[in-house]
């Protein structure tokens, strides 16, 4: 059923089109438009939908992958212009970022950051106990350090992506919300294009920015992208005093000052994590990261497993698809892992034992196995580029992960050294920082 209709405001070719409206796929159209490339961006439901609106709100540099350490760097500096580029708010301060270490293993693990963030001049530094007590006397817990980034940053995930989107629009890119492309378009063996539920619109580059999505899109052209879904669990509180004006980790909850006056919160390690078909098939890519990680996940039978074991994982283009099946994916947060968050944020700051709860949501992260981005064309198909896999990491790198995506498909030099993020890694033997190969 359901053959592609044309809809009148599609246009019938542009240069680049990017299929995704989340922070990646924005920030893309936008630094394209700003160069003048004629854009078009579709998303399957609306701009910001999924993990770019449900995040907890950290822009940090603090902790990240060698890798991406430039490209979070970068980022933050077109975070700190943004608004006076675009001229609309996105909530972005530069209110500093900690983490707090209980004990000696997270402390050498903090200490291999500094030796790191050093060679990138990066301001973080380690704060002995009594330091903590005087930057932030409302936290308890036994702390015996913290990790300080002070140039690390907030923004307001509701506002950052339509913002950027609606920049991109003020520079001529086309943005269509409800609407899915359904998969590439080709002539002679190269992309020609996409195939949106509405009707075909040429281009001769195409940016998968699909996030949790991406891997499944990928698969109906026969590219195996390793990726998998976590769940985050997440809530806000009523406006309340400031206990400290950026994002505090602080093991078992995060925290993150709004502008509306409250907090985000969320358990700061725990997630959870939907057994399904994709589990299975991407068994082998992910052991060694689940090694690592995989005491922190609550494993779960669950709807949304089921719904992953009922999605088709091929279909024609001219029938419907998943991603008209859901326009926004918006998994249930589970009250059990809310309540627990919130003792545990009532204990960390005592001071916040009077706040309530005043929205709750949950959210499914996309994961690739080494938790580091794909940024890379796609050798077996030319034209085919991917931007995904930000790994929870996304919504800080993001107007800089747009800047470089931007960058590669028009064949610009790169701000930032993207060979980490290629794709090929998946199947070049590259060693995974978890263990083994990625
Ligand atoms: C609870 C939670 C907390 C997080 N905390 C942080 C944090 O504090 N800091 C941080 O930096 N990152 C954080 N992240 C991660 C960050 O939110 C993501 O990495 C980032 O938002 C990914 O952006 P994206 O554009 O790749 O994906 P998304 O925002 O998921 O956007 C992808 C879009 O593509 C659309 N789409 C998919 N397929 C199609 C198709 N075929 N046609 C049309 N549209 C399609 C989807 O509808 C979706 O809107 C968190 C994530 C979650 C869920």
């Amino acid at each position: 059923m359901a053959t592609s209709s044309t809809r009148p405001d599609l246009p019938e070719a542009v240069d680049v089109a990017v299929i995704g409206g989340g922070i990646i796929g924005v920030s893309t159209a936008y630094f394209l438009a700003k160069k003048g490339v004629p854009v078009a961006l579709f998303e399957k439901g609306r701009i910001a939908g999924e993990q770019s609106s449900r995040n907890w709100g950290f822009v940090r540099q603090q902790g990240r992958a060698p890798e991406e350490l430039p490209l979070i760097m970068e980022s933050l500096r077109v975070w700190s212009g943004i608004e006076a580029e675009i001229g609309d708010h996105v909530g972005f301060h530069r209110t500093g970022c900690l983490y707090t270490a209980r004990n000696d293993r997270e402390i050498a693990e903090f200490e291999a950051f500094i030796d790191h963030a050093k060679q990138h001049q990066l301001d973080t530094y380690m704060m002995s106990a009594a330091e903590l007590r005087d930057l932030v006397p409302d936290m308890t817990g036994g702390w015996k350090a913290a990790l300080h980034t002070p140039s690390d940053g907030r923004a307001e995930p509701g506002l950052a992506a339509p913002a950027i989107a609606r920049a991109a629009q003020a520079r001529g890119a086309h943005v269509h919300t409800n609407c899915a492309v359904r998969g590439l378009d080709f002539k002679g063996g190269k992309v020609a294009g996409v195939v949106t539920e509405h009707g075909r619109v040429k281009a001769s580059q195409v940016v998968l920015a699909g996030g949790i999505w991406s891997s499944l899109f990928s698969g109906n052209h026969d590219i195996a992208l390793p990726q998998l879904r976590i769940q985050n669990n997440v809530f806000r509180t009523t406006p309340c005093n400031e206990v400290f004006p950026g994002a505090i980790w602080a093991d078992d909850v995060a925290i993150r000052r709004r502008e509306d006056g409250g907090y985000t919160v969320a358990h700061g390690y725990e997630a959870d994590f939907h057994i399904g078909p994709e589990a299975l098939r991407w068994f082998y890519d992910f052991q060694p990261a689940y090694k690592h990680e995989g005491s922190n996940l609550r494993k779960r039978f669950s709807l949304q497993s089921l719904k992953e074991l009922m999605t088709r994982k091929h279909w024609s283009l001219d029938d419907t698809t998943p991603f008209e099946a859901t326009r926004v994916t918006n998994p249930k947060p589970y009250k059990s892992v809310i309540m627990e968050t919130f003792a545990n944020l009532r204990r960390t700051f005592p001071s916040l034992a009077d706040v309530g709860i005043e929205e709750t949501w949950a959210g499914l992260i996309d994961v690739t196995p080494d938790a580091i981005p794909v940024i890379s064309p796609v050798d077996e198909i030319p034209g085919f580029y991917i931007s995904t896999g930000y790994s929870g990491h996304g919504f800080g790198i993001g107007p800089g992960a747009g800047l470089v995506t931007a960058e590669m498909v028009t064949g610009a030099p790169s701000s930032v050294d993207l060979s980490a993020f290629r794709f090929r890694r998946f199947a070049d033997g590259t060693p995974n920082p978890f263990g083994g190969a990625v």
